[in-house]
């Protein structure tokens, strides 16, 4: 019931970036009331009462929901930007994109030795972005416990090379041959 209709308060923009592409704007689920409910209720739901330390978010939209999540765990919240963009001392992980690569940062303090993390974002394609997240965190010395994201779309892969990885991952809705 809460995934479909989660589901049905996503847009979709067909070839945007590009032709082929099938763009799911979540910017539609989160501008509206009931459904930034449900995503951060579902998340909640999922993460209350286990053994966490922070919630890390992947930019940009792992940034909305994931402080949304820390408030609600009473968790602190610790971004993974792109290269350039944070100010302190980092450490950083290059991953391939289906053109050229792309290069993501994490404060070298935010993590300490040990730290159990959920690591959250929008959405999983390729699995890339989410497996660099998780080479930073463990770099730092902490554990991922879960990989969370609002939509996993299964035909590109991601899912199965991350749980390959060795990595649990939950998502609220997945869009499947659609
Ligand atoms: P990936 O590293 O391939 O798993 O890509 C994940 C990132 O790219 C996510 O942070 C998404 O925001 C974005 N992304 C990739 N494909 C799509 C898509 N079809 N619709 C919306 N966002 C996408």
């Amino acid at each position: 019931m809460a995934e479909s209709l989660i589901k049905s308060k996503i847009r979709t923009i067909p070839n945007w970036p590009k032709k082929g592409i099938m763009f799911r704007d979540i910017t539609t689920l989160l501008g509206d009331p009931i459904g930034l409910k449900l995503v951060i209720d579902g998340f909640t739901k999922r993460y209350q009462g286990r053994d966490v330390s922070c919630i890390v978010g992947i930019e940009s939209r792992g940034f909305i929901f994931g402080g949304a999540l820390a408030y609600q765990l009473g968790k602190g919240f610790v971004p993974v930007r792109k290269k350039g963009k944070l100010p302190a001392e980092t450490i950083e992980e290059s991953y391939n994109l289906e053109y050229g690569t792309a290069t993501v940062e994490i404060h070298k303090d935010a993590i300490k030795k040990g730290d159990k993390v959920i690591i959250i974002d929008d959405l999983i394609a390729t699995g890339g972005t989410a497996l660099a997240a998780c080479k930073l965190v463990e770099k730092l010395g902490g554990k991922v416990i879960e990989i969370a994201a609002i939509v996993d779309l299964p035909d590109l892969g991601g899912t199965k090379k991350i749980k390959e990885a060795g990595y649990p991952v939950f998502h609220l809705v997945e869009f499947e041959g659609e």
